[in-house]
């Protein structure tokens, strides 16, 4: 397959085709050397000549897409050679996800959308989505029509329309799921790619880098220049904008945490006012993810779609949209929680969030787990090396 034939709409990707490219280019590559100095992949590419299927893993999930070598390539297509680095790192990507994702059910998921430009596969994505407000909203069903509309902000107003002890359990639930099966994969894909081999002890120093690469997003500078959003300029704003969304997460979690020591320490029940910090947590995180959401989302559109996998698409409009419908839901509840759409709202936003849990697993956001490991196999790689040369030396 190279990366200069055209998509073939509803094709299925084919795995050992891709592979097969992902060599070919970086065996050009490696002769070549031109990228050297953009990013870790093509060191790690020339210590790996022949590389295997997990190889092939490391290198795809060390790349932060940043496109830079793609619009430095003189062997880009339309040259014959047709090299294309982030496309072809891209579809092993998502090949991975669903290779390495437990339960292996889940893989059905993560290859909703890698069918190329099938709607079907989108749209089973958005139903299974939506299929997981449906318990909440049987609240309907057993919740009088004049409770569920009444404005309730008084102290235990939530926990009228939802009990406290089921809002928690149904939380605890989906949250550990998502984490247990997270980590499995991650497992997977750590022993993959080689794990801790050759050994090597970890310091502390050694981990701090660790984290350090992955909040900078070192590898997404490109060399020092920027991430490049379209054709030109280079710019850093894919970085900022991953970050700011790190970031509303953090402040939304640390919100969490806040209430949750109100509740059972201060025993100062939800909803807490506008200016109490759990609140004020709350809404500069929602703000802060649905604007590098959007900015993100923005940014995609600008890209060379040269640079992009087609049959990535489909996952990535899933995961914009639901996290916007985790957001958004959650915003909407803050502005008309006095009133009698509260109850509604409520059940919404927990149905999402819910449902934003159960699906994780199978979808684009388990990329940062994979670069963590990927970097954290970097930076023991290079710790061997330079182990061997003060022995040498
Ligand atoms: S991407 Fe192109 S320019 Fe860069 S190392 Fe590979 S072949 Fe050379
Ligand atoms: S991180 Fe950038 S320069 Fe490195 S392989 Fe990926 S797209 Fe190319």
């Amino acid at each position: 397959m190279s990366a200069a034939e055209p998509v073939v709409e509803g094709a299925a990707v084919d795995a050992s085709a891709a592979a097969t490219e992902a060599q070919r280019i970086l065996a050009i590559c490696n002769i070549c050397g031109y990228c050297n100095g953009f990013c870790p992949v093509f060191d790690a590419a020339r210590e790996r000549p022949a590389p295997h299927r997990g190889d092939l893993s490391y290198l795809a999930h060390l790349c932060h897409a940043c496109r830079n070598c793609l619009e430095s390539c003189q062997y880009a297509p339309p040259h014959a050679f047709g090299v294309n680095v982030p496309r072809t790192l891209e579809r092993l990507r998502w090949l991975d996800y669903a290779d390495y994702v437990w339960p292996k059910p889940l893989a059905r998921l993560m290859r909703a959308g890698m069918v190329l430009g099938s709607k079907a596969d989108f749209a089973l994505f958005l139903k299974l989505f939506l299929a997981m407000i449906v318990p909440l909203l049987m609240g309907f069903w057993w919740l009088p029509w004049s409770q569920l509309t009444q404005p309730a902000l008084g102290p235990g107003g939530f926990y009228r329309i939802v009990p406290f002890p089921l809002m928690v359990c149904l939380g605890v639930a989906t949250l550990g799921w998502a984490l247990l099966s997270i980590g499995v994969s991650l497992v997977r894909f750590w022993r993959a790619i080689g794990g801790g081999r050759p050994a090597v002890r970890l310091t502390w120093s050694g981990l701090s880098a660790v984290l350090w690469d992955l909040a900078s997003l070192r590898h997404l500078d490109g060399g020092g220049a920027g991430c490049t959003d379209s054709h030109s300029p280079l710019a850093p704003a894919r970085r900022w904008l991953h970050q700011l969304l790190v970031l509303g997460f953090l402040c939304c979690f640390a919100a969490t945490v806040v209430a949750a020591f109100w509740h059972h320490v201060l025993e100062r029940v939800a909803p807490y006012p506008i200016g109490s910090l759990p609140v004020v947590l709350g809404l500069v995180g929602g703000l802060l993810m649905l604007a590098s959401a959007l900015g993100l989302w923005w940014l995609r559109r600008r890209t060379n779609p040269l640079a992009l996998a087609p049959e990535r698409k489909g996952g990535e409009i899933s995961a914009t949209l639901w996290l916007l419908a985790v957001v958004l839901s959650g915003l909407a509840l803050l502005v008309w929680r006095g009133t009698s759409a509260m109850g509604l709202l409520l059940l919404a936003h927990l149905g999402f969030v819910y449902g934003f849990f159960l699906l994780l697993p199978a979808s684009k956001f388990v990329h940062a787990g994979y670069r963590l490991l990927a970097v954290l196999r970097l930076r023991l790689e290079q710790r061997n090396i330079d182990a061997d040369t003060s022995r040498r030396g």
